[in-house]
């Protein structure tokens, strides 16, 4: 790929930049270096010629000096004619001439002269002493041998003096020369270590540039490479990219073209966007009331027919259509029905809990989606009932159209459904026919599809308003069942509710007391089946046959829940006298763990009074021998379901044996219930329960007839 051009002067620039100043700065530093290396070179240089001419005149001098004394020699011997000495003697005095003029070089030498040492006045003063004296003596030598001989002596003192000079003068240049050439190689490591600094800055400084724009480079590739992925991630008609817009505006060149192109396909992205978005709006929204349409729904709905089928709760598919829509469009034109629509759309969205979903799905038609909590049919359906019902209501009421008010009400369909794996087209249709059905029936009515659940709901609407009715026609009685003991004495009754229906004949109270418990009558019912007990005990307890007996009352969850419940049973004690030791209440599992320290303390309240604690249908619940120890008991009651099957099932015979292990183990009384033969009995005995309930024993019946029964014993 060919560099761009931005990208090559940001990373080029200020690299050449710094490698043309470190390039100046090492030549500067190179050719001081050079200057500094010839300067101390020709010091050198010069250094080394001083020396060197000091070693020569030194050789000379004494070369000369070999032959004064050879020739004076030679002269006091004879040997030598006038002319050959005068030859010698001139040849000496020039030589001695040439000699002195390297004395005087030597002298005027710059080493000497910054050694200044009176060496070299002293070189001076004895070479011109000897050489005067030798030339005296060679002069003299033909004439006077012995005066010759006299000066030369004295020559050689100068000689010597001048040896001695001559050699101080070299120790002091050789000292001189080490010291400059150290001096030298001193300068030179300096050069070398400033030349390595300043490199080493120049290399630091193109280091910190060459990372400096390298951070620039890749934070703007970072930036780039996030707004890409913004754009691959985002799904919304809104991208904002502000970092790009700043790239495209700051910079030059490559950066500014990517961010234009990007910014550019953002634009093009959101356009896009937008119009998927406006096409899903008019496939699956109404545009009248801005509510989902029926395709919505529909998907909707499947997706919840298949979640449904994991999560075991119910759907409720409410079908809504407003009553008398038609004459409003056709009295009041168009326009009025479409502002009618909004408003009840509007209205509707207030009536929903969150989670439901609201569709129009036609022209004056909504549906709503709502998912239930309940898991049982009956349970669900009478919630869905409960939901339609406040809808219905809630959008009976006076609009407003147009100045004029006009009275609307709704009619609904309902088709409740959880584990079906039908589509979503037949749970419409299915809706829409139960909104026919609720039409048919009349305006602001409510139709659920499934004829049963209807007929369901219907029975239980009526029983709940004829219950309420029950309590004051006193059309509820009570039936004793006896209880028995080991030796099938009676021991007491459990008061048993019955519903003596006018037309329906006893009701059981299997049928009626979820319904009473629903609609809260449980509370005064299950207050008279405890003052009823009371006042019968109170009866009793002067009769010497009876006033051993208890009685059993059974007692439900939302009344035993009651805040006031203790101070109701004792305010009823009191009233009626009844002795509290002869009452025994009756209490299921789950009543009792739901809030077991609420509980544990309303029965220490009540035993505090003298009533007994029995808990029923033992077994088919939760309770572990844990729960158990904590409670204050004095009867657990075998499931009737456990005794139906004692003597074919070995499991229940495991159930049970444990059952009466746990009370002997508490010391806690254990009764069977549901005894309809002699094997359960004989089985139940030889297992260690000596109390009984049951058909074999005794059926529940009224008053009257428990008393006609407890007679016979007293016989006995
Ligand atoms: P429960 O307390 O477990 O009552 C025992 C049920 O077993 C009674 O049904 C009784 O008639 C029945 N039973 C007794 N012996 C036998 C037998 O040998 N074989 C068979 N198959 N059944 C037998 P019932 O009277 O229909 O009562 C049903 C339930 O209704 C009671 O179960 C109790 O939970 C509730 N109930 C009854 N009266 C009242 C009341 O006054 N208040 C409250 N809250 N619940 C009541
Ligand atoms: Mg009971
Ligand atoms: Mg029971």
């Amino acid at each position: 790929m060919r560099a761009g051009k931005t990208v090559l002067l940001m990373f080029l620039l200020p690299a050449i930049a710094v490698l043309l100043i470190s390039f100046a700065i090492g030549l500067a530093s190179l050719k001081s270096l050079k200057n500094q290396y010839l300067i101390s070179s020709d010091i050198q240089a010069e250094d080394l010629q001083t020396l060197h001419q000091e070693a020569t005149f030194k050789r000379d001098i004494s070369e000369v000096h070999d032959r004064v004394s050879d020739t004076l020699d030679k002269a006091r011997n004879r040997a030598l004619s006038d002319i050959a000495l005068y030859r010698l003697h001139a040849q000496l005095v020039d030589d001695l001439a040439q000699v002195e003029q390297q004395v005087e070089q030597l002298a005027d030498s710059n080493l000497l002269r910054e050694v200044n040492h009176n060496s070299v006045d002293g070189l001076r003063s004895s070479f011109s002493d000897y050489r005067r004296l030798v030339i005296m003596a060679t002069e003299i030598a033909a004439i006077d041998p012995s005066t010759a001989n006299r000066f030369f002596t004295e020559a050689q003192h100068s000689f010597n003096q001048f040896s001695i000079y001559s050699g101080r003068i070299a120790m002091l240049l050789t000292d001189r020369t080490m010291q400059r050439e150290r001096e030298a190689r001193s300068r030179h490591e300096a050069s070398f270590v400033q030349i390595f600094v300043f490199s080493l800055m120049a290399a630091s400084l193109l280091f910190i540039a060459v990372l400096v724009i390298a951070i620039r480079v890749s934070g703007r590739v970072r930036d780039i490479a996030d707004a890409l992925s913004e754009l691959s991630y985002n799904t919304q008609a809104e991208i904002r990219l502000p970092k790009m817009e700043k790239l495209q505006e700051s910079s030059a060149g490559e950066f500014s073209r990517i961010a234009s192109v990007i910014l550019g396909f953002r634009d093009d992205m959101v356009r896009r966007i937008q119009a998927e978005e406006e096409n899903h709006r008019l496939t699956f929204y109404d545009p009248l009331t801005g509510l989902p349409n029926r395709r919505f729904l529909q998907e909707q709905l499947q997706y919840s027919v298949t979640s449904s089928s994991r999560v075991k709760n119910y759907y409720a598919l409410l079908w809504l259509d407003l009553d008398r829509f038609k004459m409003l469009n056709d009295v009041r034109g168009h326009q009025a029905g479409d502002l009618l629509l909004q408003q009840v759309a509007k209205h509707l969205r207030h009536l929903l809990r969150e989670g439901d979903l609201l569709a129009r799905v036609g022209g004056d038609e909504f549906a709503i989606l709502c998912e239930l909590p309940q898991t049982r049919q009956s349970d669900a359906a009478k919630e869905a009932e409960r939901i339609a019902f406040r809808i219905c209501s809630g959008m009976s009421k006076e609009y407003d159209i147009e100045g004029y008010s006009h009275y609307m009400s709704a009619s609904m369909g309902i088709v409740l459904f959880a584990d079906i794996r039908m589509g979503a087209d037949t749970l419409l249709s299915q809706a829409e026919v139960a909104k026919y059905q609720a039409k048919s029936t009349g305006p602001g009515t409510v139709s659920f599809y499934d004829a049963s659940i209807q007929a369901q709901i219907n029975r239980m609407a009526e029983l709940e308003t004829e219950l309420r009715s029950a309590i004051e026609n006193e059309q509820l009685i009570l039936h004793y069942q006896l209880q028995f003991n080991q030796q099938g004495q009676p021991t007491g009754a459990e008061i048993l509710l019955r519903w003596q229906h006018p037309e329906k004949g006893l009701i059981s109270p299997l049928d009626f007391i979820p319904l009473a418990e629903e609609s809260g009558l449980i509370i005064p019912i299950g207050k008279w089946v405890i003052e009823s007990a009371c006042k019968l005990l109170a009866r009793w307890q002067s009769q010497s046959q009876l006033n051993h007996l208890q009685l059993a009352v059974n007692v439900s969850a939302k009344q035993f829940r009651q805040e006031n419940f203790v101070e109701m049973v004792s305010n009823l004690l009191q009233q009626t006298g009844a002795p509290a030791e002869r009452l025994k209440l009756e209490l299921t599992e789950s009543v009792l763990l739901e809030n077991i320290e609420q509980a544990i303390s309303k029965m220490n309240s009540l035993r505090a009074l003298g009533l007994a604690f029995s808990m029923d249908d033992f077994g088919t619940g939760y309770s572990s021998l844990q729960y158990l120890k904590r409670l204050p008991l004095d009867q657990i009651k075998i499931d009737q379901s456990f005794v139906r099957d004692i003597v074919t099932d070995p499991e229940d015979t495991i159930i049970i044996q444990t059952i009466i292990a746990m009370g002997q183990a508490l010391s806690i009384e254990v009764i069977a219930e549901g005894v309809e033969t002699e094997e359960q009995r004989q089985l139940l005995a030889a297992y260690g329960c000596h109390r009984y309930q049951g058909y074999l024993f005794a059926r529940p019946v009224p008053l009257s007839e428990c008393l006609e029964s407890l007679k016979g014993f007293h016989k006995h």
